[in-house]
């Protein structure tokens, strides 16, 4: 029976949930909004499957067996606008769908909860697009991979690297159809914080066409905002130094427990490809500089290399050298720093009103930027 010695271990992925035979185990909401299993012991029959596919319980060996890293934008601009970075995970969702595979990634449903989604047509691509900065609920999520894998129907999988992770073990064996894109995750608040935020929005219950976007890039990818528009209208908007969904994120004062302990901040990953937003190249290398967004992308393995080939074509791209990544990729090796205040944040949480709780919570406290100038300086310590 799934018992981690430490609840903040638990990363959500849902692995144990998807491969119980019983239907004993439930992901619920614990009070800060976060899913943990839960397992009904009188259903339990003590088979220990959840117990072998806990990514905390059984790590999993890293798939690197390349090492590519490249700064690249999509040609197509457009593409450009409607994704986080430089558009490429369109391309690569884009290549899968056309050789009649399917797509899975996070999207927000008719209530705004962020749920991992099915897509196998291109009309439909375009809800999983964008980073939307919460957990996504995974359901059975795994079960569905591995009945179209089992029907020989090419699958590109996007998620954060614990839900690689939880993937990965519930399969349980690399499946030549797969192809599993990862990013460099800075951490997850929980849903319930962003229905918190949504109260302080006042949108319409009934309405359900909001078109909310966490990178919205009217003023440009590095001053990317938060922005509701309802019938291709803007309706609100602000940047992430005064949205207050978005300060509260980027000050790590919300993240899931165990984000703060991240196992997956490295540059080895266990996925095909990973994505990351390839910030400051204009310092870098300005030719590859685009306003609206670059990327920046790691290939694992042939597999990712195989696909990344078909999409070359399709974009400027350049090859960089590690101490970029290793300067300026901090979501990808760097654990967020916690915030004392955390607990006392979420202790308040639907008790007060978001917005007031984001400026009550603004900013740092002295102890915590000390902390954070620390974990900064260990770059220095990266293996690449
Ligand atoms: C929670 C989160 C934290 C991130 N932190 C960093 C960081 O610190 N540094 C950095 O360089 N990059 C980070 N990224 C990645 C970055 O924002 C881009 O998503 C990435 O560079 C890909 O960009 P793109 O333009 O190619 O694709 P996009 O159009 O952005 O597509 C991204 C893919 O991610 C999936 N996705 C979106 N939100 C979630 C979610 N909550 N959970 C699981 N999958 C999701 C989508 O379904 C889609 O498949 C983060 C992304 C997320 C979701």
């Amino acid at each position: 029976m799934i018992k981690l010695k430490n609840k903040k271990e638990c990363t959500g992925c849902a692995a144990c949930y998807n491969i119980c035979p019983t239907k004993c185990i439930e992901m619920e909401a614990d009070k800060e909004g976060f899913k943990y299993p839960f397992v009904d012991k009188g259903v339990c029959i003590k088979c220990g499957k959840c117990i072998g596919v806990c990514p905390q319980l059984k790590r999993q060996k890293n798939t690197d067996e390349k090492h590519e890293v490249y700064v690249c934008v999509n040609n197509d601009n457009q593409d450009v606008e409607r994704s986080s970075s430089g558009g490429i995970f369109v391309l690569l969702a884009r290549q899968i769908l056309s050789a009649k595979g399917v797509v899975y990634g996070a999207a927000m449903d008719n209530d705004y909860q962020l749920k991992h989604t099915r897509v196998d047509n291109i009309d439909e691509l375009e809800k999983l697009l964008k980073s939307k900065y919460i957990q996504s609920d995974i359901g059975f999520t795994y079960k569905y991979v591995k009945e179209d894998l089992t029907k020989n129907r090419n699958v590109l999988f996007c998620g954060t690297p614990c839900q690689i992770s939880g993937l990965n073990n519930y399969l349980g064996k690399r499946y030549d159809n797969l192809l599993l894109v990862d990013f460099a995750c800075h951490g997850v608040p929980s849903q319930k914080v962003f229905n918190e935020y949504l109260k302080c929005r006042n949108l319409n219950k009934c309405k359900h066409n909001y078109e909310i976007s966490f990178r919205d890039k009217v003023n440009g990818w590095e001053e990317f905002g938060m922005s509701i528009r309802e019938n291709n209208k803007i309706i609100y908007s602000k940047d992430r130094r005064e949205d207050t969904f978005l300060k509260v994120f980027l000050n790590d004062i919300a993240l899931r427990e165990s984000c703060y302990t991240c196992i997956y901040k490295k540059s080895e990953r266990i996925s095909d490809i990973t994505l990351a937003d390839a910030w400051c190249i204009n310092e870098y290398d300005a030719n590859l500089y685009n306003s609206k967004g670059t990327s920046l992308i790691i290939i694992h393995t042939l597999n990712g290399e195989h696909t990344f080939a078909k999409i070359r074509n399709k974009m400027c791209i350049n090859s960089v050298a590690e101490e970029y990544v290793i300067k300026y990729s901090y979501g990808m090796f760097h654990q967020p720093i916690k915030d004392r205040r955390r607990r006392k944040f979420y202790k308040q949480l639907g008790k007060k009103s978001f917005d007031k709780l984001a400026v009550k919570y603004d900013g740092i406290n002295f102890i915590t930027r000390v902390e954070r100038k620390l974990n900064r300086t260990k770059k220095k310590y990266i293996k690449f």
